[in-house]
């Protein structure tokens, strides 16, 4: 009978079964001896057949056919010396014997390496995720409109015949007033059917009543809709001397006296009131000249839907940059001072002045109001937060512990959409902008 040679395959499956290691159970040898520094590394480990692969073998007389005498199922990986016991002492470690023995060893191995590893378990963390947003708690449940007698682009002829309500007790609140011209149509969030500011451009009994869901509802409808929020926005603004830069889309701080730096004093909650600098021009460190251009804070400040009844108004710090205080900087020269924001997740500036710009807006009160008459929006300056619990970061606890609010501690989550737009890049003028606000608090 001629001897079968098992293929390289069927003699890697049994090494990898074996991991390596004798099978004999008293055993349990390596069977790779290490190189060391005159000799390579040496094999001692044999594989074995169970029924010999000749019939005059050690049981060779198994029925077993040739061809599977070749097979890994029928060969054992061992050392030299319990391949000799084994095959000397065949009637002791008999086919059932060994193949028990092949069985018990390849368990052993599954068992201790098949495990996955314990890890120990990440620690959780709980925290607060700030956003950049307010809630809204009060919105306008209605718009009305009526026939107007100017189009869409004479929006300024209908502005200079608006009767703005007067203020009776001196501390009534002012009346917005906003509007928007569309389809031949004023609509307002004053009830149009009623004595009102619009009554000389509008026919007041074809009023209509527009609910307000129902407008948010439409993409173009809520376009009006928002359209009268910002405006209610710029008028408010317009109150506490803050423009809107149409170009830019953003509010910011003009300076009120030409040429001349500007400060404002605001109040956060249970806090004093604090000055801040609003516009200025940046001086050099080694002589105290002035830069050529100016600063101005700047925010851009939205109104959002976030599901079917709640809105929130999001503020983005940002810069506005002129030449001399009044005349806008030119694009090209705004080069490097204002680009994309860097991805700084944790920047307590950042925070500090969306904070600054809800207590400047707010006047230091827990919340803020359009007044329009019957109807109002009401923005309160709880920035909303999350709960999460997630995966802590070993040794970071830096966030937000900040001396600024002791009782929020938060973690700063900017949102992606509220990052497009021109953004300055902070460093630039953190030394010299915010200087004020170490001890602003
Ligand atoms: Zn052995």
């Amino acid at each position: 009978m001629k001897r079968k040679e098992p293929s390289s395959k069927e003699k890697h499956i049994v090494y990898m079964n074996s991991a390596g290691f004798c099978a004999f159970p008293t055993c349990s040898k390596k069977l790779v001896e290490k190189a060391n520094s005159k000799d390579d590394a040496a094999v001692l480990g044999e594989l074995a057949h169970i029924v010999a692969d000749k019939r005059q073998g050690p049981r060779g007389g198994d029925v077993l056919s040739e061809e599977d005498r070749a097979k890994h199922p029928n060969l054992i990986l061992l050392c030299t010396e319990h391949h000799t016991i084994i095959d000397t002492q065949h009637r002791t470690y008999s086919v059932a014997v060994l193949r028990q023995m092949k069985a018990d060893h390849e368990n052993r191995v599954n068992q201790a390496l098949s495990k996955a590893v314990p890890v120990p378990p990440i620690p959780l963390v709980n925290e607060k995720i700030q956003s950049t947003v307010l809630p809204i708690t009060a919105l306008p449940q209605a718009v009305f409109s009526a026939p107007c007698a100017f189009g869409e682009s004479e929006y300024d002829q209908v502005k200079s015949r608006v009767q703005h309500p007067k203020r009776i007790k001196e501390n009534d609140p002012y009346i917005l007033t906003p509007f928007v011209l569309k389809d031949g149509r004023l609509f307002a969030f004053q009830d149009l059917s009623q004595p009102n500011p619009f009554s000389a451009v509008i026919d007041s009994n074809k009023t209509r009543h527009h609910r307000a869901t129902e407008m948010w509802a439409d993409q173009d409808w809520k376009k009006v809709y928002v359209n009268l929020l910002n405006r209610s926005l710029y008028k408010y603004a317009g109150g506490l001397q803050v423009r809107y830069d149409p170009e830019h889309k953003r509010f910011y701080f003009p300076v009120l006296e030409e040429g001349v730096e500007r400060s404002v004093v605001y109040k956060s909650p249970n806090r004093a009131e604090q000055p801040r600098q609003v516009a200025w021009e940046p001086k050099f460190k080694h002589d105290g000249s002035g830069k050529g251009f100016w600063y101005h804070l700047a925010a851009g400040i939205r109104f959002h839907q976030i599901d079917d009844l709640q809105w929130c108004l999001s503020i983005r710090p940002e810069r506005h940059l002129t030449k001399d205080g009044t005349v806008p900087l030119p694009s090209d020269k705004i080069g490097r001072k204002v680009t994309k924001l860097k991805a700084r997740m944790y920047n307590d500036k950042y925070f500090t002045e969306i904070v600054f710009w809800r207590d400047f807006l707010s006047k230091g009160m827990p919340r803020f109001s359009f007044d329009y008459g019957n109807q109002k929006t009401v923005v309160d300056i709880q920035l909303i937060t999350f709960d999460v619990e997630w995966a802590g970061i070993p040794g970071d606890e830096k966030l937000f512990k900040n001396e600024i609010y002791e009782d929020d501690l938060f973690t700063l989550s900017e949102r992606s959409d509220s990052l497009s737009g021109e953004e300055l890049e902070w460093e630039e003028w953190e030394d010299e902008a915010v200087s004020d606000t170490a001890t602003a608090f």
